[in-house]
């Protein structure tokens, strides 16, 4: 069976109390491999070797940087079946999923700012024959990157290739749920010929290696990406340390459909916004505001939309519908339909735990499920859920469905589908979200600022705003 190892200084290295994890396959219920249960003794060596790589890392120029990382993108690329497969099979998502949409995005990361880095420009301000005031931005030095188990290769490439790009040295930590794609960048990058110790990726639970970062005093920031409740607890850790912190947390996005929206294009995009990943992407549009002169209209091709949803073996070419990640998060997902039907709700498609035969028979399967009839106060529409579970609800005005939207703890993306441009800008502007799509879903451009307002997050990653949290700004003025 499969032992994954850390990569540190280079190499790949067994965890030194020489503890693993069993890593289990959501599509059958089984073990595939093991990971190593690394612990602070692992960080401690991963920051070492970081900081032994620093000096020269940091003052290669941008140019050499990029041409590195723009090295592991294409060899990103050049696996992308075998990378596709191995996310397919730790994370439960089709193939089919992970070919077109983890993987290419996972290789455009590092492509993107392997040029960026060069594209990063600081800033002079002259004051006309007094002085030149000029700022250079520092790499920040040796940071921690922390990702979940959603889009695993996708979140942890994100962070790591503009830490890279800044002249930062990394010391990162895929999720222990998902840390497959993750191993095998590390082979990647050793191929590449990043220098050792550039990055480093240790393996382990959050409260083991990833609490290690945290709380290690030589690590200057933390990007992280995951539940709520975790960035809390990192944010109190690392606060008192006075570490920079990039916190990318959960969400309970609003889907806002208009009645002059083109109908068509609304379903067939809401059908992914709900249900893409098993509705296991922080972006997902899980609370579903159909003005009422359509709602009738909608729920019947949505519900038509959803039934040709197939949910089998992510390994089937077939299939729309793969595993939710683990037992555990079944269960979870599962407790929150419960609590939909003592809350009111009127189930319209879905709801059972599916049982599928042969390879996948004790796999984590669960029907893409819709409820109406839950008040846009209920803990259904207020908590995150995180699986394939969306409500539907009428409103009237435009007001109604503004307050219903902004009516959660939440604001990390939210959708409108409406003709009206007028319209368009002045919901979009009205919504409490870092993100806001018009008649699109899940549209990238990697230049623009990716990041959520209230419990969803503190900062931006994406473009410049990536390059500029990995770097210090240092003000120089020379007087003339
Ligand atoms: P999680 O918070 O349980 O874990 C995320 C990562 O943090 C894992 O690597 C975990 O090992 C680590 N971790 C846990 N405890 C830690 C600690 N004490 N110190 C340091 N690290 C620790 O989240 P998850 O269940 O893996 O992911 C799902 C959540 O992520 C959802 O809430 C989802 O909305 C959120 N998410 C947000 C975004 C975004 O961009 N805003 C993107 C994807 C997922």
């Amino acid at each position: 069976m499969l032992h994954l190892r850390n990569y540190i200084g280079g190499e790949l290295v067994a965890p030194a109390a020489g503890r693993y994890l069993p890593n289990i396959e959501p599509a059958t219920g089984q073990v595939f491999s093991h990971i190593p249960d690394s612990d602070a003794n692992d960080i401690a060596r991963a920051v070492a070797a970081a900081e032994a790589a620093l000096p020269a890392w940091r003052l290669l120029p941008a140019e050499d940087r990029g041409r590195l990382l723009v090295r592991v993108a294409e060899l990103i690329e050049r696996d992308l079946d075998r990378l596709a497969a191995a996310e397919s099979q730790d994370n439960g998502k089709p193939v089919t999923l992970a070919q077109a949409v983890d993987i290419p995005r996972a290789a455009s990361n590092f492509a993107f700012f392997g040029t960026a880095a060069q594209h990063f420009a600081s800033e002079t301000h002259f004051q006309e024959g007094v002085a030149l005031n000029y700022t250079v931005r520092h790499p920040l030095g040796v940071v921690g990157c922390i990702s979940p188990w959603n889009l695993p290769l996708y979140l942890f490439t994100w962070k790591i290739a503009p830490a890279l790009a800044a002249g930062c040295c990394v010391v990162a930590k895929p999720s222990e749920i998902t840390p497959y794609t993750a191993y095998l960048l590390s082979e990647l990058c050793i191929e590449a010929g990043l220098p050792a110790g550039v990055l480093n990726i240790v393996h382990g639970t959050g409260p083991g290696a990833g609490q290690a970062i945290v709380e290690h005093p030589a690590i200057k920031a933390i990007s992280f990406t995951g539940g709520t409740k975790t960035g809390e607890h990192i944010a109190r850790t690392a606060a008192p340390m006075f570490k920079k912190l990039s916190l990318e947390l959960g969400g309970k996005n609003p889907n806002i459909i208009f009645a002059d929206c083109n109908l068509a294009e609304a379903v067939q995009t809401s059908l992914r916004s709900s249900f893409a990943n098993q509705g296991q992407i922080c972006l997902c549009g899980s609370r579903i505001f159909v003005e009422r002169s359509i709602y009738e209209a909608f729920k019947t091709e949505f519900l038509a939309g959803v039934a040709q949803l197939t949910v089998g073996d992510p390994q089937a070419a077939g299939s729309r519908q793969g595993a939710l990640v683990s037992e555990a998060h079944l269960q979870k997902v599962l407790s929150y339909i419960e609590l939909a039907h003592l809350e009111g709700g009127t189930l319209l498609a879905g709801g059972r735990r599916v049982q599928l035969e042969g390879r996948c028979a004790d796999g984590y399967f669960l029907q893409p499920t819709v409820f109406e009839g839950l008040g846009p106060d209920c803990r259904v529409n207020r908590e995150e859920i995180f699986g394939p579970v969306v409500t539907l609800t009428p409103f009237d005005t435009e007001e109604e469905a503004l307050r219903w939207a902004n009516g959660t703890d939440y604001g990390l993306a939210a959708t409108i589908w409406t003709r009206d441009l007028n319209r368009a800008h002045r919901v979009a502007h009205a919504l409490q979200s870092g993100i806001v799509w018009v008649n699109t879903w899940l549209h990238r451009d990697l230049r623009t600022p990716f990041g959520g307002m209230k419990s969803s997050g503190v900062g931006r990653e994406g473009g410049l705003e990536a390059l500029r949290f990995f770097t210090e700004p240092q003000s120089i003025t020379i007087k003339l």
